[in-house]
């Protein structure tokens, strides 16, 4: 018998998993393997609250989770709990696919000021991850500002301009649709370092703030280039730039809504200021050199928010015992291999790119990958021996029948409408396995 332990519950996780079953039939047990005492990663607490359409993807990995080789050994912290040579040692290959839960720094003067959150934090508390749960993040002032031009700095402002009733549907924590309906949101300015081509939106994402119940898109149409220059823009891209132009439209400036989400383009964060803390983010505008980049032209004004949110990317956490490389934010590989037996797939190879989807064909390549280097089983004990070290070490772990119950128990006490109520506290998601 093969044994293949995975590291991390999300996508990357579960694809690892289908695809190991694909490639090794009956022969093969896998254990997945997360800190959390519920599965599913990125896509419990990362993927929008209002995006639930995205969120069914966990069916699929739930009929993988439900197999007879395949196990999810929950609330077990690899790293802490037990190291990564141990793990190595139990299972003939072990596959970290633990994404990019962290923060990138800002790296600007004020960035430590209260009321500065990286969007890893920021989305965590609205999705109810345990570690993000108790942020409180400061909403009162009405105005932010969200850095970065990417999907989830799309995600970020979406949020924060939606009203109560646009969260019907979502599974949007208790604690954060709370605080947001006391908000008296007015004005969300999304920062980008360079300009309408450069987005890293896409356009479904996009095209929804165009249909907001209170707020309103505001783009300067003198950062848009020339219409003709769209021609270079591969379709989706093109698209995308498309709603910026719509969102530029004289006819957009008649639309009467209390709430703006103004593009700042060109625009790069330069420092955060207030008094003791954020009252305005200090940005320079930019213009492009030949490669593309921004450069700052030393012209600044000033944004004036009660919070700033960085979505400027993520990084993977690192473990002890495993090359990390500081630069690129993951552990250092090659096309997957780390060293014999240890693997990285998804966010943890390759850095936070790609749709979910993405995840899967690198599920694909790194099952392939162990079958070329171990093309027989090396004798290892797998489960087996997994199920001693937490036994010794009185690891309360969490089963896949466990997490079922944990599930039923969110899905009754959901309030009205939603389809479920998390929780949001590791101690609350033990109790709930009764
Ligand atoms: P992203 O698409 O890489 O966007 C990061 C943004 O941050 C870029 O606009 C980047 O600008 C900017 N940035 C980086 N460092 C900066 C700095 N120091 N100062 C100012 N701006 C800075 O990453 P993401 O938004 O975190 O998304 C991660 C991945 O998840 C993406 O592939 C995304 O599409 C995906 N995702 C998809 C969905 C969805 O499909 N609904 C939702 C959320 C996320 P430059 O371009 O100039 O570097």
């Amino acid at each position: 018998m093969r044994h293949i332990a995975v590291i991390g519950s999300g996508p990357a996780g579960y694809y690892t998993a289908e695809a190991c079953q694909k490639q090794f039939g009956d022969a093969v047990r896998v254990d997945i393997i997360d800190r959390l005492p519920v599965p599913f990663g990125l896509i419990r607490t990362g993927v929008a609250p209002d995006h639930q359409s995205i969120k069914a993807v966990s069916r699929r990995y739930e009929q993988v989770a439900l197999s007879d080789n395949v196990r999810f050994v929950g609330n077990v912290t690899i790293g802490e709990d037990i190291s990564i040579a141990e793990l190595c040692d139990l299972y003939d290959a072990v596959v970290l696919a633990t994404g990019a839960p962290a923060d990138r720094p800002l790296g600007v003067p004020g960035e430590d000021l209260p009321g500065v959150v990286g969007s890893a934090a920021f989305v965590g508390w609205y999705n109810g991850h345990p570690d993000f749960a108790d942020l409180n993040p400061p909403l009162t002032s009405g105005e932010f500002a969200v850095i970065g031009n990417g999907n989830v700095a799309l995600d970020v402002a979406r949020i924060l301009a939606k009203t109560p009733a646009e969260f019907e549907g979502s599974d949007i924590v208790g604690h954060a649709l709370d605080a947001l309906a006391a908000s008296p949101t007015r004005h969300i300015t999304i920062v980008g370092r360079r300009g309408p081509h450069q987005i890293g939106m896409t356009p479904k994402e996009l095209g929804e703030l165009g249909h907001l119940e209170r707020a309103r898109p505001v783009v300067e149409a003198a950062d848009l280039p020339p219409v003709e220059a769209d021609v270079v823009l591969d379709p989706g891209q093109r698209k995308s730039v498309g709603h910026l132009r719509s969102f530029a439209a004289p006819s957009a400036n008649g639309i009467d809504k209390p709430v703006t989400l103004s593009f700042d383009f060109f625009a790069r964060p330069v420092a955060v200021e207030g008094e003791g803390k954020v009252e305005r983010l200090i940005v320079e505008r930019t213009k492009l050199d030949e490669s593309g980049n921004a450069v700052g032209t030393g012209e600044t004004y000033a944004i004036p928010c009660g919070m700033v949110v960085a979505a400027i990317g993520y990084k993977t956490t690192p473990i002890p015992g495993v090359p990390y490389d500081d630069k690129l934010g993951r552990f250092a590989n090659q096309d997957g291999r780390i060293s014999p037996g240890l693997y990285a797939v998804g966010w943890a190879r390759r850095g936070p790119t790609g749709t979910i989807g993405t995840n899967r064909p690198d599920g694909f390549l790194i099952a392939e990958t162990i079958a070329a280097d171990q093309p027989e089983p090396t004798g290892k004990q797998g489960r087996s021996g997994l199920d001693a070290l937490l036994a010794t070490r009185n690891i309360d772990a969490v089963t896949f029948l466990d997490w079922q119950t944990i599930d039923s128990a969110e899905i009754s006490r959901a309030r009205s409408g939603a389809p479920r109520e998390k929780f949001t506290a590791v101690a609350d998601m033990l109790g709930a396995r009764g």
